[in-house]
């Protein structure tokens, strides 16, 4: 079996190269490139039975086209979310697709309660100062999160942990999902709008589908308590930028903290600082003192990098092997 591994960075194969000197994977020949898979680079696996895609490449219908015509069998996803991938093309020409649920959620949750702590007490801006000279205290005010209501939207493996981080805080969690989790007894289910209501921090951890996309806009903000903190890990698709800047510049929130955002791709996981940005909406984003942006790196712990590259040639395996793997989303 042949694998080609788009969008490589040097810390894939730290994690990568280790794993595949295990005897088990001694059949499958792997290549790794640069290049990220897109419409433009899908010719590049002619002779591969399969491919290896990350969060930002598109993998959308023409990609699984041109994939297909290369004889490509397998989409190997190293990653949880898969809205990037066009199912129904890959299930039309049969070409299979797997993905990593749940490699430690604990990892998200724990970037997602820092954004949350790192822009309520200006942690960016008081780095900043005191590298500076500058002790003043003016502009760090922020709340304590104990006693406070935590709203989680989805409480799926991410959500829920995040949900017991935020117990550990002293808050009092309520939760939006169509299916409750059981084991979290400590949580109080409400409907969407009782959520933005009453929590005084929204953490967003469903999945992007045309029906959660936007479901941050003008009117679920206008719902929201005045000086809440909003956190979006998820994927930003989820909030409408434009709504979320309007909501800012009418000092809706006490803060906001994204490590996803609409736009992302193109920039995320490159080192575009010597470029002229070529679009607005992180600049819009960075203007405001209350805001931090990180790069979608909620994952990026060794934890999750060594669970995520065993499962991904474990889902590798499995197809090796002719089998159906647990993974696969078809
Ligand atoms: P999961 O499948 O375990 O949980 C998702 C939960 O969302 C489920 O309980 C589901 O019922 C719920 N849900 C679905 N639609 C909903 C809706 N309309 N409203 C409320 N809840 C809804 O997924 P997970 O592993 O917890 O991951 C959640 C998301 O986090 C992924 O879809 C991905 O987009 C994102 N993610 C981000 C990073 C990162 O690095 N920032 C890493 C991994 C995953």
């Amino acid at each position: 079996m042949k694998i080609l591994f788009f969008g490589t960075k040097s810390y894939d194969k730290t994690y990568l190269l280790p794993c595949l000197e295990e005897e088990k994977y001694a059949g499958i020949e792997v290549k790794f490139i640069e290049a990220e898979l897109t419409p433009n680079t899908a010719a590049l696996a002619k002779g591969y039975d399969a491919v290896c895609a990350f969060v930002n490449m598109d993998v959308g219908t023409q990609t699984i086209e041109l994939l297909n015509e290369c004889g490509v069998k397998l989409i190997l996803m190293r990653c949880a979310g898969y809205n990037n991938v066009d199912l129904e093309t890959a299930k039309k020409y049969g070409i299979r697709v797997a993905h990593v649920p749940g490699y430690s959620p604990e990892s998200v949750a724990e970037h997602a309660m820092a954004l949350a702590l790192t822009a309520n007490r200006h942690l960016h801006k008081a780095y900043i100062k005191v590298r500076e000279n500058n002790y003043s205290l003016n502009g760090l005010l922020g709340v304590s999160f104990y006693g406070r209501t935590a709203g989680i939207v989805g409480t799926g493996r991410i959500g829920a942990a995040m949900a017991r981080i935020c117990q550990g805080f002293g808050m009092k969690v309520i939760a939006y999902d169509m299916y409750p989790n059981k084991s979290l007894d400590f949580v109080e289910y409400v409907e969407l709008t009782e959520l933005f209501e009453r929590s005084d921090l929204i953490s967003l951890h469903c999945p992007l589908t045309p029906e959660t996309h936007h479901m941050i806009n003008i009117d679920t903000i206008g719902q929201m308590k005045d000086g809440v903190i909003l956190v979006n890990t998820s994927r930003g698709g989820l909030i409408k930028t434009d709504d979320l800047v309007r909501g800012i510049r009418e000092n809706k929130f006490f803060a906001v903290g994204l490590d996803v955002y609409e736009e992302e791709n193109g920039s995320v996981y490159e080192d575009l600082s010597e470029e002229i940005m070529p679009h607005s909406t992180v600049a819009r984003l960075l203007s405001f003192p209350n805001v931090v942006v990180t790069s979608h790196q909620g994952f990026f712990t060794e934890e999750a990098m060594q669970a995520i590259s065993e499962t991904t040639m474990e889902n590798a395996l499995y197809f090796a092997k002719g089998e159906k793997g647990p993974n696969e989303l078809l």
